[in-house]
């Protein structure tokens, strides 16, 4: 199999209709998307990105009330993070329904969702009566894709159809948000800001490492790594590196004594960065290097999501 690359909706309802996949455009990143009711369907996203079935999925859908249809409560907090911030790059997870298979939530009583902010997959998700189940659409513990590209690259030989939707606006997976005894937690740092969230529904926890239980359901470490070593170190440190082709990845400053230096943006803007991160960790990932360097970036606003993404990539 060799995977089209088009923009033809009428042949992605087709193929997902009956239990087929197709790679789909978000803002944040591509996700290999089947019909998140259908068992056969959800099992073959598994099987295709060689993800664990302990792993969770999230769904995607295009409505606050096709949500209702498969989520038992909704929390007040997470009705007005919902109405300011959907579509966009937001994951919420709530008490599931039974019409959620659960292969989906990994056996959890809970299921993740969305409604991503992309024109062309928001077209898709009107025509259809049931959620897409999307995880990135890389192979475990890869890259996630930001262009078609990018999948054709890695899944091109596994999947009918990459729905495309040029290069994604945000570039970093969504952020994740679920009510842990009522307590609004996030699971995941991404593409929306904590602070932005926190201007709604006041402090949000944070899973700090020593409750992040890796064995649980949807608590994964590690992910997002490039093949080759990645280590996180200041510039001030890169003499120790001398003798080795290192690729380097800065926020605003090109640095000439390495092989490859990868500055993420000139200008200092966060959301540049966050957009060029994975991008830059697939080209560096491609050249000759012995490893891969990366500086930490500020602690604010998206650069919480960066340094979460190479924090991941640097555990090996
Ligand atoms: P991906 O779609 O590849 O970005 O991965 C989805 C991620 O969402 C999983 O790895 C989990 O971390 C998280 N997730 C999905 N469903 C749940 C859930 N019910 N509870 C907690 N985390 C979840
Ligand atoms: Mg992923």
């Amino acid at each position: 199999m060799s995977a089209l690359i088009g923009q033809d909706i009428k042949y992605c309802i087709e193929l997902l209709n009956t239990s087929e996949l197709v790679a789909i455009p978000t803002e944040t990143v591509y996700g290999l998307a089947g019909n998140g009711l259908d068992k056969k369907a959800v099992a073959r996203i598994f099987e295709t990105k060689n993800r664990p079935f302990f792993d969770p999925l999230i769904l995607h859908t295009d409505s606050l009330s096709k949500i209702q249809g498969f989520v038992k409560d909704i929390p007040e907090a997470a009705k007005i993070l919902a109405e300011k911030f959907w579509p966009g790059p937001l994951t919420l997870v709530l008490e599931k329904k039974d019409c959620i298979p659960d292969i989906v939530t990994s056996g959890l009583p809970t299921v993740g969702v969305r409604i991503p902010a992309h024109g062309t997959t928001l077209e898709l998700l009107s025509e259809l009566e049931y959620p897409l189940a999307a995880p990135s659409a890389n192979p475990f513990k890869y890259i996630s894709p930001t262009t078609a590209q990018h999948v054709y690259d890695q899944l091109g030989g596994k999947l009918s159809y990459i729905l495309d939707g040029g290069a994604c606006k945000i570039g970093v997976e969504s952020t994740i948000l679920g009510f842990e005894n009522g307590r609004p937690t996030v699971y995941r740092l991404g593409g929306l800001e904590i602070e932005k969230i926190e201007e709604l529904i006041g402090k949000v926890h944070l899973l700090t490492e020593n409750e992040h239980n890796p064995s649980a359901p949807g608590m994964l470490k590690l992910h997002y790594a490039p093949t080759k070593k990645l280590v996180i170190d200041s510039l001030s440190n890169l003499d120790k590196y001398v003798e080795m082709r290192v690729g380097l990845i800065t926020f605003t400053e090109f640095i000439h004594s390495v092989k490859a230096c990868k500055v993420l943006s000139i200008r200092k803007d966060l959301k540049e960065a966050a957009n060029s991160l994975f991008a830059a960790m697939r080209d560096l990932d491609k050249e000759d290097l012995d490893m891969i360097i990366a500086e930490r970036f500020p602690d604010e606003g998206l650069g919480r999501a960066i340094n979460d993404r190479l924090y991941r990539a640097s555990i090996k």
